[in-house]
């Protein structure tokens, strides 16, 4: 059986998905102020796997957009940012996830992007510990000079998306974050949608 190529998820939940190289994913924010945790793994090898800090370090940027690259931690190119009409996106933020709910924000027994990210991975034999950070797509966030970290309400309307075209074989997962008590999607978890272009 294969995977549907074209997926909405639905606000507070998520969805994995293969592609392949040379494929191209576009990433849609169909409201609006909507992030997506995006993580990879090598299709066939599992151990390689997305690395928020080897793409920072080899891009020099805390912040990347189209012409940038998403590294592995084996610092392979994975995918290649072919088009964003946002430009604001995190790369400095683990998924939320339930420990961050109950011990910040006050919510004991919500739980967050991690338990999504583990949930739609689990079929491929990949467990919670392994999850690893994500490319917050449309997650917008600053640092302030006080060494604060902030989220902002994302820049991304209607309609918005990032597209990301494979280097390698990959299998993707990619949540609607759940998050409700900050700006950081509006206030109100909405769907997001995922399509190969
Ligand atoms: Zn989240």
């Amino acid at each position: 059986m294969s995977d549907p190529r074209d997926v909405v998820i639905p606000a507070k939940s998520g969805a994995a998905i293969h592609v392949r190289k040379g494929e191209t994913l576009r990433v849609i924010d169909v409201e609006g102020h909507q992030v997506a945790d995006f993580v990879c793994f090598g299709e066939h090898d599992h151990a390689s796997f997305l690395s928020a800090g080897k793409t920072r370090m080899n891009a020099f940027k805390v912040r990347i957009s189209t012409g940038d690259f998403l590294f592995s931690n084996r610092n392979e190119v994975m995918f290649t940012i072919t088009k964003d009409t946002v430009g604001a996106h995190d790369l400095l933020f683990p998924p939320c996830n339930r420990w961050l709910y109950e011990n910040v924000f006050d919510q004991p027994g919500k739980t967050g992007c991690l338990e999504i990210l583990s949930g739609v991975l689990a079929r491929y034999g990949i467990e919670e510990g392994a999850v690893p950070d994500p490319f917050n797509l449309f997650m917008k966030t600053h640092v302030e000079p006080d060494n604060e970290l902030v989220i902002d309400l994302p820049d991304s309307g209607p309609g918005d998306h990032i597209e990301l075209t494979a280097a390698m074989d990959c299998l993707v997962a990619v949540t609607a974050c759940p998050e409700e008590g900050s700006q950081c999607n509006g206030g109100r978890s909405t769907a997001i949608e995922l399509q190969m272009v």
